[in-house]
Order: C-alpha cells, then sequence, then structure tokens
C-alpha cells in the first residue's frame, strides 16, 4: 500500500523568491499606461491575488472591473514583467533552492503552489529563479478576489494531481503573511509562515500558525515539522 502523501503547497512572492520590485513595477506601469491614469492610488500586494488588485484599482479609479479589462491588464504585466525580471535585483530566498532539492527527492512529499500570482506571472516568476521545475500543480490568482477561494482551488488540484482525496490535516501551506496563514485555514490546512517577507515576526505569530520561522534557513525545524 502506497503511504498517503503529505501536500506542500508553496506561496511565491517573499516565501520563495523576492523580485526587486519588478512585479510590482510591471504591474503598476502596464495599468498606469493602458488605462491612462498618471498617478494610480498604492495597493498593498503581499498577500493579495492579482486579481484582487486588479479589481481594487479599477474601483479606485472608476474603470470597468470586466473580465475583459482584467484580460488587457494581465496581458500587459506579463510582457512587461519579461522585461523586469532580468533588470532588478531579486532572489531565490535563502535555503530554499536546499530545501526543494530534499523535498522533490521524497516519495511522500508533494509540491504544489498556493499563490496569488496568475498563471502566467507565477510561471515567468518560477521560470526566471529556475524554480519551476519543483512544481506540478497549484492553486493560483488568475480568477479569485479572494485567496481563501486560490486555496480550495489549490486543494483540488492537488487531489488531482495524486489521483485521490488528500485530509486537509496532510496539507501545508508555507507562506509569508497572515493572508496566507487565513486561507490555510479556510481548507483546514497547516500553516507554517516565514518571517522573509514584508510582515514582521510578530504580525505572523499573532495569525497563530503551527510555525514560524525567520527563514527557510536552516531548514531543520520545517523538516522535523513535517516528521
Ligand atoms: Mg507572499
Amino acid at each position: 500500500m502506497c503511504r498517503m502523501k503529505m501536500v506542500l503547497l508553496f506561496d511565491i512572492d517573499g516565501t520563495l523568491i523576492k523580485t526587486g520590485g519588478a512585479g510590482v513595477t510591471a504591474l503598476m506601469s502596464a495599468f498606469s499606461d493602458l488605462f491612462r491614469v498618471a498617478e494610480p492610488c498604492e495597493v498593498p500586494f503581499s498577500g493579495r491575488t492579482d486579481r484582487w488588485i486588479a479589481h481594487r484599482l479599477f474601483r479606485a479609479h472608476d474603470i470597468d472591473d470586466t473580465d475583459a479589462n482584467w484580460q488587457r491588464l494581465q496581458d500587459e504585466y506579463l510582457r512587461r514583467l519579461a522585461v523586469y525580471l532580468p533588470q532588478r535585483e531579486g532572489m531565490v530566498l535563502p535555503g530554499v533552492t536546499g530545501l526543494l532539492n530534499q523535498l522533490s527527492q521524497r516519495d511522500d512529499v508533494a509540491l504544489g503552489l498556493l499563490t496569488g500570482n496568475s498563471r502566467g506571472s507565477a510561471k515567468l516568476k518560477l521560470d526566471h529563479y529556475r524554480l519551476s521545475h519543483y512544481f506540478a500543480f497549484g492553486g493560483y490568482g488568475d480568477h479569485f478576489v479572494n485567496r481563501d477561494d486560490v486555496a480550495r482551488d489549490a486543494l483540488t488540484a492537488s487531489c488531482t494531481h495524486i489521483g485521490q482525496e488528500v485530509p486537509p490535516d496532510r496539507v501545508w501551506v508555507i507562506g509569508d503573511t497572515p493572508i496566507d496563514v487565513r486561507c490555510a485555514r479556510a481548507i483546514g490546512a497547516r500553516a507554517v509562515a516565514v518571517a522573509t517577507g514584508w510582515d514582521s515576526r510578530e504580525q505572523l505569530v499573532a495569525a497563530a500558525p503551527d510555525l514560524v520561522l525567520d527563514s527557510l534557513d536552516p531548514a531543520d525545524a520545517f523538516l522535523q515539522l513535517l516528521g
């Protein structure tokens, strides 16, 4: 009998990588130029889905929040993201590559994504930082304003990938914001918060994840938790 797999769902920005502002710059400049908004309002990106960010921008500037406008914005955003990624000094966060190498060799673990990035932006970012090959499935932010819905989608994708139901307590969500912790709870999953993003350790502790780490380097505490 095969062992029940654990599913690890990783956030991207602030957890696996930092893009040196490439994502924010690409999206905001695309919005500004496409919709002729000289000074777009500030929108929080951390923990949010791409669709939520677009929704907030459209609403703040009286632009119709339609699928067509979102598609236009996304197309231009992805075009610019591909230009900005190599120009900015981003990084794979400490410990990430080593951890993913270890985890990907385990047959009791399945690695997926749970990200606010659209499928396209996730692919561009992870391709750029050579991390794409670790992840076979995931939940993305193309269509969901609420990250909890991305979590539900990621859980469905996990079950499809593995070919059987995965009990929620075998699912771990790894992210850098209280919103990651909240969406983990929305699907009954466990949550690991890593303070390598923009939220402080204290803010993460307040969200009551199962584990708070300063970074994924060293990965011992995280690996011990998995057993
Ligand atoms: Mg993040």
